[in-house]
């Protein structure tokens, strides 16, 4: 009887494969609500664009989605949703249109950083770890999570730190959609120049290094830049990919899309904010820059427009108030 034992066999790997499938679009919704829930309740006068933001982040993200989450299925409750449209009616208006410029974990670090101050770093690290504990989804894939905290700082007395976390998408097409809208409308100039050099070409799929542009740069010995993993706490060295990007020495061989760690959010900010680290880094070879954010542009146009409701976007990115 192999044939029935062969078809059983099938009809229980499609059972599990439906079952992975609705507990990770249940995780989904779950940690979209408790998400949205912690910004609300740590928010204060000056933090509440953070709350905007992360509403936006989290309803596109939810509509690029499959299956697709409406901000009505994400916030069950009638009461939270008309509380949440009442005082925040941009995301709910323009989160069909417009792209965000950076993940929604990326806001709560915002949050927790602001509550916490910058030089708090054990308390920020603890109430993220603390955070993501409570938050769902199988051992190593939470959904709208980031992963990894990286810190950075000159080495130099008093100097501040930098924090990021990685991008917080799941699935191939909404990272890159995140990466390519953080190059272009978030990152500093050296950060989005590293990625752009391995963003891939319009209709590609794989992260290559381009023939005509290098902006790959290295980060000076005299700063620190240590990443942490948000799950179990440990160091985590960089990956191969963000050697690549940005110099950090690195035995790994593992490898990561460009622009997806946390590396790059936080010596984007490092970069922005301490011009004596930047004095440091001598320029990339360069190339045709303009023709690489061309193509980055034309790219995540490509990726964008698939979706409902973005079929003519033209680079409105969302601006939170
Ligand atoms: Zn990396």
């Amino acid at each position: 009887m192999a044939t029935a034992d062969g078809a059983s066999a099938a009809a229980d790997a499609e059972l599990e494969r439906r079952e992975a499938f609705l507990e990770e679009t249940e995780s989904f919704r779950t940690n979209a609500f408790l998400i949205i829930n912690e910004m609300v309740l740590m928010s204060t006068h000056p933090t509440t664009i953070l709350v905007d933001e992360v509403l936006h982040s989290i309803f596109f993200l939810g509509k690029i989605h499959t299956p697709p989450f409406s901000p009505e299925k994400i916030l069950s409750d009638d009461e939270v949703l008309s509380a949440l449209e009442s005082q925040y009616s941009r995301p709910f208006a323009l989160y069909s249109s417009e792209v965000p410029r950076r993940s929604p974990f990326s806001c709560l670090l915002d949050m927790v950083v602001h509550q916490a101050g910058r030089d708090n770093e054990r308390e920020i690290r603890e109430e993220l770890r603390g955070f993501v504990g409570g938050l769902r989804g199988g051992g190593n894939k939470k959904p709208l999570v980031s992963k990894t905290l990286c810190v950075s700082q000159s080495r130099s007395p008093g100097s501040v730190r930098s924090y990021g976390v990685s991008m917080s998408t799941d699935g191939a097409v909404a990272k890159k959609i995140l990466i390519g809208a953080s190059c272009l409308s978030m990152w500093h100039e050296y950060v989005a120049g590293a990625v752009m050099t391995f963003y891939p070409e319009p209709n590609t799929r794989r992260f290559v290094r381009k023939p005509y542009f290098d902006g790959t740069i290295r980060v000076p010995d005299q700063v620190r830049c240590e990443t942490f993993d948000l799950y179990d706490g440990g160091f985590k060295p960089p990956c191969k990919s963000c050697g690549e990007l940005f110099g950090l020495t690195t035995t790994e061989t593992g490898v990561f899309p460009h622009g997806n760690c946390s590396e790059a959010e936080s010596l984007s900010r490092l970069f922005g904010g301490d011009g004596s680290v930047r004095a440091q880094i001598p320029p990339p070879p360069g190339g045709d820059r303009a023709r690489a954010e061309t193509s980055v542009r034309d790219a995540l146009r490509r990726l964008v427009r698939a979706f409902d409701g973005f079929t003519r976007w033209t680079d409105q990115f969302y601006i939170p108030q």
